[in-house]
């Protein structure tokens, strides 16, 4: 399924014409696809060539138009290769207190982590990985040291930027899946779009494209007790990419599935980094999952190491 993201027609994510509109050239794009936001000829030209050639992209295409108000592509160009640093972390410390008593969590950790890449957080249990991963979603707040994602300064961000961070920039999948569980799948998919103010119809459309991606899209009215383990994790995940992140974190995704369903949501994340360009920084139990990615770190005594 995920091939269908994989080719871009023409093999560049310049589409479109950058050039000014003139009131002149405009037509409306309610004839492609019912989009009502002004384009070119030579963007109605182009868009008909891609729809040929992949009408998944072409809706994911215009779905972004109409929720961002500009021609803007999903898929970037994957070819080039970059060594754009996403995650910063520079003696980040981190401790819980009880009745005075100190209990140091994280203890001066530094890393970095390049763009596009499947990240795997390994250690055992009470070792302090949610911590670290509820810093890195802006959950949760260091006491010290410099915390960046993307640019964003999160630890000298305003609650509102914070807010933006989520939304915006990252999705989350947990453990036990966090789903509504009287909501439709699709619904609950596209819930963080409503409370983004994105209007229902188009929120439900990104929903049902994205729940087409996990494979899901025949399940799309099922409630999450109608689901298996494995299902109820692929709408996690449709929910994590709906509005398209640049980073998943994901704080044991698989721990309370069976292998194969493991299997799968492992092969849904690995597409997310190949296909769709979104770094996944997961953090797991599991020894196999822990060695798999492109970078294997480790949490051992507040402290990380990289294998
Ligand atoms: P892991 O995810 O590796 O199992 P956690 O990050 O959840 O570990 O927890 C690390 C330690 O911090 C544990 O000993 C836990 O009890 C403690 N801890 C986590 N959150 C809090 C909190 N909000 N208040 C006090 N202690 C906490
Ligand atoms: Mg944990």
């Amino acid at each position: 399924m995920w091939k269908k993201f994989s080719s871009s027609p023409g093999g560049s994510s310049k589409f479109f014409s950058q050039e000014k509109i003139s009131p002149a050239s405009v037509n409306s794009a309610k004839e492609v696809q019912g989009c009502d936001f002004p384009m070119t000829k030579t963007d109605m030209s182009r868009m008909k060539i891609i729809r040929a050639t992949n009408q998944l992209y072409l809706n994911l295409d215009i779905l972004d138009c109409l929720a961002y108000g500009k021609l803007f592509l999903m898929i970037t160009e994957k070819k080039e290769s970059s060594k754009k640093t996403v995650i910063k972390l520079e003696h980040v410390n981190k401790s819980f207190y009880q009745d005075e008593i100190v209990f140091p969590i994280l203890n001066d950790i530094s890393f970095e982590i390049p763009e596009k890449k499947l990240i795997t957080l390994m250690g055992p249990s009470g070792s302090g990985k949610s911590t670290l991963l509820n810093i890195l979603s802006a959950i949760e707040s260091a006491d010290s040291g410099k915390v960046e994602v993307f640019g964003n300064q999160l630890s000298q961000s305003t609650e509102e930027e914070l807010t933006i961070y989520r939304r915006k920039t990252i999705g989350i999948v947990f453990q036990f899946f966090h789903l509504f569980p009287y909501l439709s799948a699709i619904d609950n998919v596209a819930l963080p779009l409503y409370l983004s103010g994105i209007s229902k119809s188009i929120a439900t459309a990104k929903a049902k494209e994205a729940l087409s991606l996990v494979d899901l899209g025949h399940r799309k009215e099922f409630t999450p007790k109608e689901m298996s383990g494995g299902e109820k994790q692929r709408v996690s995940i449709a929910r994590a990419i709906v509005h398209q992140p640049k980073l998943i974190f994901a704080d044991e995704p698989t721990g309370n599935l069976d292998s194969n369903s493991s299997e799968m949501i492992m092969k849904l994340f690995a597409s997310c980094v190949k296909d769709l360009g979104i770094s996944v920084f997961l953090v797991t139990h599991n020894e196999q999952i822990g060695l798999s990615g492109d970078i294997n770190l480790h949490m051992l005594d507040g402290k990380i190491k990289t294998k």
